[in-house]
């Protein structure tokens, strides 16, 4: 049904850049010849899932929607992949993202942006605007983004979709294409609460092919959210005061508001914390982020992945091979972000920089752990608007920047954080997310929240 739907609706949506009809029935049908068989089969064999392109695959197109990663096969499968092949969940395809997974809209895709399928005119969120859709229109039930400054939570924001980022350390981050290594965390992508942690236990655990995975066993978030009570007597919920003024679009906050009566009618206690240091959180973040960025994408030079280009005149050394080939590879939102961490990380103004970006990231640590001590969760809208129009922002790096800022200080202080759908903006009708956040390996009172909220 879902390879149908795709056929049918992918060519006005483009969420996927691969789809992998002969891959995907080949896992079907083993998962139903291991059933006739008898065989122990994982809980949710047999469900489709689709995945963010910078998750590896092995001898399947992996681009991260980058001319510079067209044509090649990777040699082996991301962690993730092979638990999604264990639990017999089969691969519909990979879906489109923002260049690298940099941007709110999908539009810095090399292959054309993906459509919101609330309206075709307007973005799906970004970067993983492909699963969103994807989960948004039927196209898959379940799928896997990756969030390294709100690119699960704000796509699921914008298309009322469920999008979480797990605990930094839950998920293994092997075969994920790095865009910004301290930040990058992979997490599901459904339709409820409910499968997104069903989800997340199956992608989580130790890896020892990730030095930053957590050593501890995966929490049970699927029980989580089945005892969730009836009532949320005992519950201390924080609203962040710097989360909800100014910028934020009227009936995002009317819907916000309206969440946040709904955990205190069922009995919860609801206090308004102060977290100061997030009117920095995203400058701290677009330095921390960008310097990560320049390091990690210079593996693509020519000669190990991909697109390789020859100087079209002149001396032809292995250089300016390499400066030919990061040319033409890399679009223009990617190479900003090169330059910018290149420049802040340069002698002299390393210190003014990125030094400055990082004592940010120590404060916001501290205001989350101080709003920590009094709340079990906070709740935020996860992102100040609803889908915006193509074009409104594309040329505006800093009005894009800007969309991120009430999810990137959860990436920053390592924490998890979820989007649940919280209905449609009165104004345009579209869909509005509400975002919990909870503290480190706090998933499960994560998940137990969002499910109240549904
Ligand atoms: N909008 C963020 C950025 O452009 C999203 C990054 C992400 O989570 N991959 O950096």
């Amino acid at each position: 049904i879902f390879l149908d739907r795709i056929e049918k609706y992918d060519k006005d949506l483009h969420a996927f850049l691969f789809v992998d009809r002969d891959g995907a029935l080949e896992t079907a049908r083993r998962v139903d010849a291991d059933r006739k068989a008898g065989k122990p089969l994982g809980k949710f064999a047999g469900v489709p899932i689709a995945i963010k392109d910078n998750m590896v695959t092995r001898g399947k197109p992996t681009t991260c929607a980058s001319k510079i990663l067209e044509g090649w096969l990777p040699p082996y499968d991301a962690t993730v992949v092979l638990k999604l092949q264990e639990a017999g969940l089969p691969i519909l395809g990979k879906t489109n993202m923002d260049e690298f997974a940099m941007g709110s809209s999908t539009e810095h895709s090399a292959f054309g942006p993906t459509r919101n399928p609330w309206d075709l005119e307007r973005i799906p969120g970004g970067s993983g605007g492909g699963s969103a859709a994807a989960v948004g229109a039927f196209l898959a039930p379940w799928a896997l983004g990756s969030d390294t400054g709100g690119s699960i939570r704000q796509p699921g924001s914008v298309t009322g979709t469920v999008g979480a980022k797990p605990t930094y350390g839950a998920v293994s981050r092997y075969g994920l294409v790095a865009m910004a290594s301290s930040l990058d965390q992979i997490g599901p992508v459904t339709r409820n609460v409910a499968d997104a942690a069903a989800l997340q236990e199956i992608i989580g655990g130790h890896d020892p092919l990730d030095s930053t995975s957590l050593d501890e066993p995966v929490p049970d978030l699927d029980a989580a959210v089945a005892a969730t009570a009836a009532d949320a007597k005992g519950l201390r919920v924080g609203v962040v005061k710097q989360m909800q003024g100014e910028g934020y679009q009227a009936g995002v906050l009317q819907r916000f508001n309206e969440a946040v009566d709904r955990l205190k009618a069922s009995g919860a206690t609801v206090t308004e914390v102060d977290c100061p240091s997030f009117e920095y959180a995203l400058a701290a973040y677009y330095l921390i982020m960008p310097a990560e960025v320049s390091s990690n994408l210079a593996r693509f030079d020519g000669v190990r992945y991909g697109l390789r280009v020859m100087p079209k005149d002149g001396e032809v050394t292995t250089e300016r091979m390499m400066a030919a080939t990061r040319e033409a590879g890399f679009g223009e939102e990617v190479k900003r972000r090169i330059i910018l961490g290149t420049h802040v990380l340069s002698a002299g103004y390393f210190d003014a920089y990125y030094g400055s970006a990082q004592k940010v990231r120590t404060l916001v640590q501290r205001d989350l752990a101080a709003a920590f001590e009094k709340c079990d969760v906070l709740l935020t809208p996860t992102a100040p608007t609803t889908a915006f129009k193509f074009g409104e922002k594309v040329d505006d790096p800093m009005s894009m920047y800007l969309n991120d800022v009430a999810t990137i200080p959860a990436n920053l202080a390592g924490i998890p954080g979820i989007s649940v759908p919280g209905g449609v903006a009165p104004e345009d009708g579209l869909p509005v997310g509400i975002q919990v956040l909870a503290p480190a390996r706090g998933d499960k009172v994560m998940y137990e929240v969002a499910a109240r909220l549904e």
